[in-house]
């Protein structure tokens, strides 16, 4: 099962450090491209040799892949192109190698369905001048490969939730080894990770990237996610960005997305533009929410209770340091005067380019 037998993982073990440990010849650059495939959750790589070191993704070629296979296309015409738009370290390899995010385009060039980059990017540049940043808490959940979340008794639940938040020790968090790997290789990628933390629910976990500059919150975001997926591989473990993967008296998983503009960040005054960007959310409601998961708002009604620290999905609330209410004011941008907002609303499988575009479209663009 997924190669979780002990002699398997010995052998990986031993093949992946005498293997990876050969010389590299020079000039022999392993560049991965990465992207979203038709279902606008799952992300795709594959690998080619370069014969130069790429630095920055103008230097490395438009590519392609069998899109009939990735739900994006049907066979008879099935290529699909990758536009690299951002490049990080590539932590299992190593350096020189690279990781490389990628758009995917159609043969005619428009964009597929599930390229949500490209417009979002439009509409950063339209509202460059407001300098808008976004900082995205992602949380997940660990699932052992049967499906029941890691480290979960095989019949029955763990005792409730409460000492696991932030908790120590073996008896509270669960899979730390796979956060720490996940951690260190975001660093080494060169992805704007912020921290982590254990969650509510035990063997769920969360990181933060940011605070990035317009578009890039979408790169960072989702290269982090392929990070996570590939580190927890590693493992034989399976990660989970599924809102609500237990039902009933346990935490589900958001992906809070803190946003501010030059306005919001300004000393003294700063406080009423985050107020005003409130009002313009207030009156948006539905077509947040349409656009905070994947699903059309259909996920994360299994989260958005109004327990458990969330918003009700059918209706808006704001609130100072309130975990309950869909967008929350923190404490210290309050004594500050300034600083920015956390939506609590988007869920964990949201796409960031949809959600940092209709944050733009509504705060900076009125539209
Ligand atoms: P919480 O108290 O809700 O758990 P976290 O500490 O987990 O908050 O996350 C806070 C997030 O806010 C981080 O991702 C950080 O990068 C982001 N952030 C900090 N300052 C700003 C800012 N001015 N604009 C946008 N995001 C910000
Ligand atoms: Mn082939
Ligand atoms: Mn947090
Ligand atoms: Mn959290
Ligand atoms: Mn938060």
């Amino acid at each position: 099962m997924y190669g979780t037998s002990t002699n398997f993982a010995i052998n990986k073990l031993n093949a992946t450090t005498r293997f990876l440990q050969l010389p590299q010849p020079e000039n022999k650059v392993q560049v991965t491209y990465v992207w979203i495939d038709g279902t606008g959750q799952e992300l795709r790589a594959k690998s080619r040799t370069l014969d130069f070191v790429p630095t920055k993704v103008e230097d490395l070629p438009v590519w392609n892949y069998d899109g009939s296979s990735t739900y994006q296309s049907q066979g008879e015409n099935s290529d699909v192109f990758l536009h690299p738009v951002a490049i990080f370290n590539d932590p299992f390899r190593l350096m020189p190698n690279k990781l490389v995010m990628c758009e995917t385009y159609k043969h005619d060039r428009t964009p597929t369905e599930s390229n949500y980059r490209k417009v979002a990017e439009e509409v950063m540049i339209r509202a460059a001048d407001q300098k808008p940043w976004f900082g995205i808490e992602q949380e997940y959940s660990l699932l052992d490969t049967d499906g029941i979340p890691f480290g979960w008794p095989k019949e029955g639940l763990p005792s409730p939730q409460g000492p696991y938040y932030c908790g120590v020790g073996s008896d509270k968090a669960y899979g730390r080894p796979i956060v720490e790997a996940h951690y260190r290789a975001c660093l080494y990628a060169g992805i704007n990770i912020s921290g982590e933390n254990a969650e509510v629910m035990p063997s769920q976990w969360e990181f933060q990237v940011g605070p990035c500059k317009g578009i890039s919150i979408g790169d960072h975001l989702w290269m982090a996610r392929f990070l996570l997926h590939r580190v927890a591989e590693e493992f034989g473990i399976l990660v989970t960005f599924d809102p609500k993967p237990v039902p009933g008296n346990w935490n589900g998983a958001g992906a809070h997305c803190n946003f501010s503009t030059e306005a919001m960040r300004k000393d003294n005054d700063g406080i009423l533009e985050i107020e005003k960007a409130i009002s313009k959310l207030s009156k948006k409601h539905k077509r947040h929410i349409m656009v905070y998961d994947t699903n059309e708002g259909m996920d994360n009604k299994r989260r958005l209770t109004g327990k458990h620290e969330t918003s009700s999905l059918d209706n808006f609330s704001s609130g100072v340091a309130n975990r309950g209410a869909s967008i929350r004011i923190p404490r210290h941008c309050v004594d500050e005067r300034k600083g920015y907002l956390e939506d609590r609303r988007p869920a964990s499988n949201c796409d960031p380019y949809r959600v940092a575009e209709v944050m733009v479209r509504t705060v900076c663009l009125d539209e």
